[in-house]
């Protein structure tokens, strides 16, 4: 049961649809020159439920990178593999309250600070067992693709733009490795993680991929378990207090959802038990979340007081 009826989710995407679809604020990230290109006005919501139901309105079926939507996969895979405690001692799980890619936070904690962060997603990525770094990305793809019970691609346009102009998440990646935090040769690191930056998903895909975590960590699509049930509360945990960035806090008092934002414009929110929530829509607050991906989760988690503190 996931206490509302399928009739009342579609009539409230459809309301937070409309009620955003013209909302001009915030613009497309720029700092990875093709993430410019993407048409502004795309905007869709998706939810999928335990059950493996899905509701849909607007671009649901465009594909567009992950981006650092793809860092609670990543860390799944070491949850899965490494458990908590390695996760704990070598990358940390603390929200650094600043940007995504944020140079100061490695250095004053001489550490990655969190998984959900530049620096952490860089050092998870080295932590994934594999013996080159094509075997390392074909393990990360493969894993995604199990989650979205679909086959996934890079877009490789995205990819090309992204690894031109990567100079600071590459700087990052040596500054970790500098102290010892960084589990692979560094530049291949960086290369490996732009490129599961560059995945393509559609909301449609990614809702598939959330609710996998809303159902405890088996996906309702294929059955599959792809994370021990046990690790499911750690992964959410830290997607609640790092998934927003420095905006994290903030979303956490408005939405109470664990969920992950990426530059690409995506956002995927996890009511666990229940189901999860996409929007996309490229045009990026200050933080660098989606504007009209916020504002249509939020709506639709007010609507239904679905913030993990109502106590449902
Ligand atoms: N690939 C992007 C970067 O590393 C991801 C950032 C994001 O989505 O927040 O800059």
């Amino acid at each position: 049961d996931i206490g509302v009826s399928l009739e009342k989710l579609q009539s409230l995407a459809d309301a937070a649809h409309q009620k955003f679809k013209d909302d001009t604020d915030g613009k497309n990230a720029d700092y990875i020159p093709e993430l410019a290109k993407i048409p502004s006005e795309l905007f869709g919501v998706c939810i999928m439920t335990v059950n493996g139901d899905v509701i849909t309105v607007g671009d649901v079926d465009y594909s567009f990178a992950i981006e650092s939507v793809s860092k609670p996969f990543t860390l799944s895979m070491l949850l899965r593999d490494d458990g908590y405690e390695a996760v704990l001692e070598k990358i940390g799980v603390e929200p650094t309250g600043l940007p995504f890619n944020s140079v100061a936070a490695v250095e004053l904690h001489k550490s990655a600070v969190n998984p959900l962060v530049n620096a952490g997603a860089m050092a998870s990525v080295s932590m994934v067992d594999a013996d080159s770094p094509k075997a390392r990305f074909e393990k990360i793809l493969s894993y995604f693709e199990e989650f979205a019970d679909d086959d996934l691609t890079v877009i490789d346009s995205i990819y090309e733009s992204e690894a031109a102009t990567n100079w600071h998440n590459k700087g990052i990646a040596w500054l970790l490795d500098s102290y010892g935090k960084l589990y692979a040769d560094p530049d291949e690191v960086c290369d490996v993680y732009t490129k599961q930056c560059s995945i393509g998903v559609t909301a449609r895909q990614l809702a598939t991929m959330g609710a996998t975590l809303a159902n405890g960590g088996q996906n309702p699509k294929s059955g599959k378990r792809l994370l021990p049930t046990d690790q499911v509360p750690k992964l959410l945990a830290i997607m609640l207090s790092c998934g927003f960035y420095d905006g994290s806090g903030q979303w956490a008092c408005e939405a109470g959802l664990p969920s992950k934002t990426g530059v690409g414009g995506g956002i995927v929110s996890v009511v666990p038990g229940r189901f999860a929530i996409v929007g996309f829509s490229p045009p990026l607050d200050e933080h660098g979340n989606s504007v009209r991906a916020q504002n249509a989760i939020k709506y639709i988690a007010e609507e239904l007081e679905l913030s993990l503190f109502n106590g449902r």
